[in-house]
């Protein structure tokens, strides 16, 4: 398999490791514990280095090369996460060293970039269903919605905690504090929970920017929104063909027209824009297509997620070529070489865990780092 990815990265002028971690996106771990089934997902920070120790191809400038992955359980997948000796193989040899292995669950708090990022997820996303390619209506037993009452109380009770957890008296370095669901009932109910986040946090310290991360947003909302700046707006678009047969019907009810237009006036509003899209549902010429059209409406890269099968049967929703790599490789090239025309290009490595770019865009190294920091905070035991 690493003579296959190696000859395929360099078809498709993409560094060698990079098409691995594509690779191992898209078809997951096998575990040598028994007690997870096909579909289950863990995450592991992995750190690479002894890969270039063995084949040459595969060494990168990349400085920081601890990556973090979350992948689901695939019996049947090449990659092996050898739990005994804490070690990623594939073809019987180790690619790397895993640490902090974790079962990766619905969790109300997490940090992203080494802590400086801190999310506020208010209505548990395994609470949701309804998208066919998303995992969360299965991950999780935990029911409870702290926001459905009381939503000034339960960011009140966020701060507290991460005050707690990462052992601060304010919010001063803390860069981006991340709304990501795509749950509320309304615009209304959104934009008053997000101006709670922005006044609550205020009030200890925090300056950075705010991140929302939904579909619920239309234009006339826009100047509700920009009063909140420094924000980000990333619209959940997901797919561009069929989506009223992969989408949740609130999100599939927005015509990607109509999204590039919300977006647009975003932007017009000064507000940084981007969309999150999941690889492996679209043809390649409605990926290309749709990415262009999306252009006029974006200040960022948009963040896209390698598609992994959750449960047995959802093969089916890969689009052709979608089982194989060459199909990555090849929107990875075109991608980029759109994205480097509009001068954009993937700055926020934390924000994106199975994309298409790991250690290089269009020529130029990826700098900064991947790991959530303290990721013990993904336990839900330590939070709830
Ligand atoms: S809206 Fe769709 S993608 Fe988002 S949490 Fe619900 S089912 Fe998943």
């Amino acid at each position: 398999m690493l003579e296959r990815v190696v000859n395929l990265s360099r078809q498709y002028e993409a560094p060698p490791i990079d098409a691995l971690l594509i690779e191992l996106n898209r078809l997951g771990v096998c575990i040598s514990k028994p007690n997870y089934k096909f579909g289950d997902r863990v995450m592991f920070e992995l750190n690479m280095n002894p890969l270039s120790e063995f084949d040459s191809a595969f060494s990168h400038e990349y400085k920081e090369n601890d990556f973090f992955l979350t992948l689901t359980i695939n019996p049947d997948s090449p990659f092996i996460l050898n739990t005994d000796s804490g070690t990623l193989e594939v073809d019987s040899r180790i690619i790397g060293k895993v640490e902090e292995l974790q079962d990766c669950g619905g969790y109300l708090l997490y940090t992203r970039d080494q802590g400086r990022v801190l999310h506020l997820d208010p209505k548990l996303k395994s609470n949701c269903n309804g998208c066919d390619f998303c995992h969360f209506g299965v991950a999780s037993d935990l029911t409870i919605d702290l926001s459905l009452n009381d939503p000034k109380t339960y960011v009140q009770w966020a701060i507290s905690q991460y005050k707690r957890l990462l052992n601060v008296d304010d919010f001063s370095d803390i860069e981006q504090v991340a709304v990501v669901t795509g749950c509320f009932k309304s615009a209304m109910e959104l934009l008053t929970y997000l101006d709670i986040v922005r006044q609550e946090f205020s009030g200890k310290g925090f300056k950075g920017e705010l991140f929302y991360l939904g579909s619920e947003l239309r234009s006339e909302d826009m100047s509700d929104l920009c009063k909140l700046a420094p924000i980000t707006y990333c619209h959940s678009t997901e797919c561009f063909a069929n989506r009223e047969q992969h989408l949740h019907r609130k999100k599939s009810s927005v015509t990607i027209p109509e999204i590039v237009e919300i977006l647009k006036r975003a932007k017009e509003k000064g507000i940084n824009t981007t969309f999150t899209y999941v690889l492996g549902l679209d043809p390649v010429k409605d990926v290309i297509g749709g990415m262009k059209q999306m252009l006029a409406g974006i200040t960022r890269v948009p963040v896209t997620n390698i598609f992994q099968r959750h449960s047995q049967g959802l093969e089916k929703l890969w689009a052709p070529g979608a089982n194989d790599l060459p199909y990555y490789l090849e929107i990875r090239r075109q991608l980029g070489e759109i994205l480097g025309r509009e001068d954009l290009k993937p700055e926020r490595p934390w924000e994106d865990y199975r994309g298409l770019w790991y250690t290089e865009f269009q020529g130029s190294t990826i700098i900064g780092t991947r790991l959530p920091g303290r990721s013990k905070f993904h336990y839900k035991e330590q939070v709830l």
